[in-house]
């Protein structure tokens, strides 16, 4: 009932095209454009995001999957998510994750039902204290949680942000990398000797929020780090 008296006050459009009656339409999923897998390290096609033999570093991403790019109406549905406090979009796109996800360039989807997902992880990138507070709640661990739930995944918050960092907005690539530098911990008592992590973020730019999430996670002791992001 509340549903419904929410509903009606509230009525639910889609982000793209503003038609009523759910936060992302058909015809809207259709244009998240699903184009081709890059490697994490040089930026090139690799198949299902693997990164390139030669590009692999010791403590460095295994890959990168990401569901569609930057643009409308994924950046809208993502702006919604994280500044309008609209959280039931987050289940609305870990569906089409799950949906693209087996149907689109599926190498991860295959490494991890290989074991039967026993030893992944879906762990995702954690904002500062401070930051989270004022929002509310991190929208990385929401689309995490569910897309772990979904999978039928082990659920994992093993990092703690240690650094309050600048907005990456306006630094270049060398600049971000260096102000992301020693942000992350892993919290008190985690192992991950065996584990494999799916480490989840919204949006991958440079990748050097991410890479830095990597380096702690395997220094930690996890196996194969991918990367999952909703847009690139
Ligand atoms: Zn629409
Ligand atoms: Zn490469």
């Amino acid at each position: 009932v509340l549903q419904l008296i929410l509903d009606s006050i509230f009525p639910k459009k889609c982000v793209g095209c503003k038609k009523y009656g759910s936060y992302l339409c058909a015809d809207c999923i259709k244009n998240i454009h699903q184009f081709e897998l890059i490697c994490p390290e040089c930026g090139q096609p690799s198949n299902g995001g693997q990164t390139h033999l030669n590009c692999r570093q010791a403590l460095g991403l295994d890959g990168l999957w990401s569901l569609g790019l930057y643009k409308p109406p994924l950046n809208q549905a993502i702006q919604k998510l994280k500044y309008k406090w609209i959280k039931e979009i987050s289940g609305v796109l870990t569906n089409i994750i799950v949906e693209y996800w087996a149907r689109y360039q599926p190498f991860l989807l295959g490494e991890i039902t290989k074991s039967g997902g026993e030893d992944w992880v879906v762990v995702p990138v954690p904002l500062h204290k401070k930051r989270e507070n004022w929002r509310g709640f991190n929208q990385s661990a929401l689309l995490a949680k569910d897309l772990a739930s979904k999978l039928g995944l082990k659920y994992g918050d093993l990092l703690i942000r240690t650094k309050n960092t600048k907005s990456q907005v306006t630094l270049s690539g060398s600049d971000r990398r260096q102000n992301m530098q020693g942000a992350f911990a892993l919290k008190l008592n985690c192992q991950l000797k065996t584990a494999n992590c799916l480490l989840l973020d919204d949006v991958w730019t440079t990748g050097s929020t991410i890479k830095e999430c990597c380096l702690v996670l395997k220094q930690a002791g996890a196996k194969k780090v991918w990367a999952l992001t909703l847009a690139s």
